[in-house]
């Protein structure tokens, strides 16, 4: 359905004014944890020449211009390289004898010596939902635990535990003296000491710090292919092998495959006559200039013969609507469903933040990654939006998803994706129902411009529903924004405690 509407955007000046400007202030949230390569680190090289750096992770060169390492090495960093948009840095391995030990490392695998980020339990800015899905991976048992930055209080710190199938949460505080603690009672000079002390003591009945989580086997994602992609998005063909048609598109396949043989990806080819190029365009830049957790990364395109290819990080678990009807997700408990909603509300807040609208919300363009690590994808219908919203000039809808004004009037914006998000959330409750079961999409347009909403779905929590009709108001104005939804949904689907 999504198809149709892929048609030429007919603002499309104001459309690239917004991408570029877009461009230079698209850091993802998760980007901004690390050692920021454009921050006062950089800024005096000589300086930056003296410190020294820490491998956080293993990393494998995927070209020559590449440093292959290990957790562990130390690394003096030459110099960023303006090309890059600071997210490779050359730098030079210590302690070598012998061998290549120059070349570019991705910065978010690195971190100065000595610093917290080295701290086998630190893991930086990572949100809640993402260390619930660490914390509850099968190599974890209860005790295991991390200490993360809070996404609610700045500069704050949060400690994640595991306490059987379950992970709880503590705000760690900080005094005025800096001291840091979990109640008012006990106080330590560092986190360190903090973790050392709940190690032999308790956090709750039977609930001690036992070992640090695996971090290490959570290595972050690599915006890029490679340093030489990033702006070099536009890739010869050879450099991409297909292994496995993954499936069907409205343009084409979707294939797994692999660039340069070493870097896995997902191939989606496109018949050149099948899409209007600057629709393509379109797609395409948007995709590049977004970086979060839970959006798609674009990783590059190649357009110099038909079909072209979009090539993208790939998702082990395919689409989320064929992953929730799988047998796989039928273990999954609601706690888990919510985590993938409180994912997609996350990745849709940053696309609000950067005045994104996707138009085409549902499950079918949502990916679903290794540890139900969820991203929205299909970005053919988004439209960068000036003035809020954009006025479509197409008629076909994925009418179930579509907020009434969006139908009507083709006012989308970005409170018309939360009408989407209302649908999606009732997809994820329901382990993938087609909405308005029964219902053909004109009985659901009649249907819903009279007032009606879908009652509450079987196991569904009255809570939950009433968060559905929030984002199902007539009124788009008084719908929730992203923002607010992840403020709401994460405190439903966590445990706060206090120590
Ligand atoms: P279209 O939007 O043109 O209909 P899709 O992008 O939805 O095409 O791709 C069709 C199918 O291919 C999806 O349902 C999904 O199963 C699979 N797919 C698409 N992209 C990926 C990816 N990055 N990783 C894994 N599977 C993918």
């Amino acid at each position: 359905m999504a198809k149709a509407l892929r048609s030429v955007c007919p603002c499309l000046n104001s459309v690239w004014d917004v991408i570029f400007a877009s461009e230079r202030n698209s850091e993802g949230q998760r980007e901004k944890d690390l050692p920021s390569p454009r921050n006062s680190l950089l800024a005096d090289s000589q300086e930056t020449r003296h410190i020294v750096y820490m491998a956080l992770y293993d990393f494998r060169a995927r070209t020559s211009d590449e440093l292959s390492f290990r957790a562990g090495d130390e690394f003096e960093i030459l110099n960023d390289d303006d090309r890059s948009s600071g997210t490779w840095w050359f730098a030079r391995k210590r302690n070598r004898s012998n061998g290549e030990c120059t070349g570019y490392i991705p910065y978010n695998y690195v971190a100065k010596k000595e610093s917290l980020a080295t701290e086998s339990w630190y893991a930086g800015k990572l949100s809640r939902s993402e260390a619930k899905v660490i914390l509850l991976s099968t190599q974890t048992t209860t005790g295991s635990f991390l200490i993360r930055e809070s996404e609610n209080q700045e500069n704050g710190h949060a400690l994640s535990v595991r306490d059987g199938t379950i992970v709880r949460h503590y705000r760690v505080m900080q005094d005025k003296t800096e001291q840091f603690c979990l109640n008012t009672i006990n106080r330590f000079s560092s986190l360190k000491e903090l973790v050392e002390y709940y190690k032999l003591n308790s956090l709750r009945s039977d609930l001690r710090l036992t070992t640090p989580c695996q971090l290490k086997q959570h290595r972050p994602s690599i915006r890029d292919l490679s340093y030489l992609t990033v702006d070099e998005w536009e890739r010869p063909r050879k450099e991409f092998t297909f292994t496995k048609k993954l499936g069907s598109g409205h343009f084409g396949e979707v294939y797994a495959g692999y660039w340069n043989k070493t870097v896995q990806v997902a191939i989606k080819t496109v018949h050149a006559g099948a899409m209007n190029r600057k629709d393509f365009q379109i797609e395409t830049q948007v995709m590049k200039n977004l970086h979060h957790p839970y959006v798609m990364s674009l990783y590059a395109i190649c357009t110099t013969a038909d079909p072209f290819y979009i090539v993208t990080e790939l998702m082990k678990n395919g689409s989320l609507l064929n992953y929730l009807r799988s047998k796989e997700a039928l273990h999954l408990g609601l706690e888990q469903l919510l985590d993938m909603a409180v994912q997609v509300a996350e990745g849709m807040s940053y696309l609000e933040s950067q005045n994104y609208v996707h138009r085409d919300l549902a499950a079918r363009n949502v990916l679903v990654g290794d540890n139900c690590i969820c991203k929205i994808a299909d970005f053919g219908l988004a439209r960068a939006v000036k003035e809020g919203v954009y006025v479509s000039q197409s008629t076909a809808i994925p009418y179930k998803w579509t907020a009434p004004e969006a139908i009507e009037f083709g006012r989308f914006s970005v409170k018309s994706d939360v009408w989407s998000f209302g649908v999606l959330l009732y997809e994820i409750v329901t382990h993938g129902r087609t909405p308005y079961p029964g219902l053909d999409n004109q009985e659901v347009v009649s249907m819903v411009s009279k007032g009606y909403r879908m009652p509450c779905p079987d196991g569904c929590p009255g809570k939950l529903n009433e968060i559905m009709l929030q984002c199902w108001n007539s009124t788009a104005q008084n719908r929730p924004s992203f923002k607010a939804l992840v403020q709401i949904l994460v405190p439903f689907n966590s445990y706060e405690d206090t120590a």
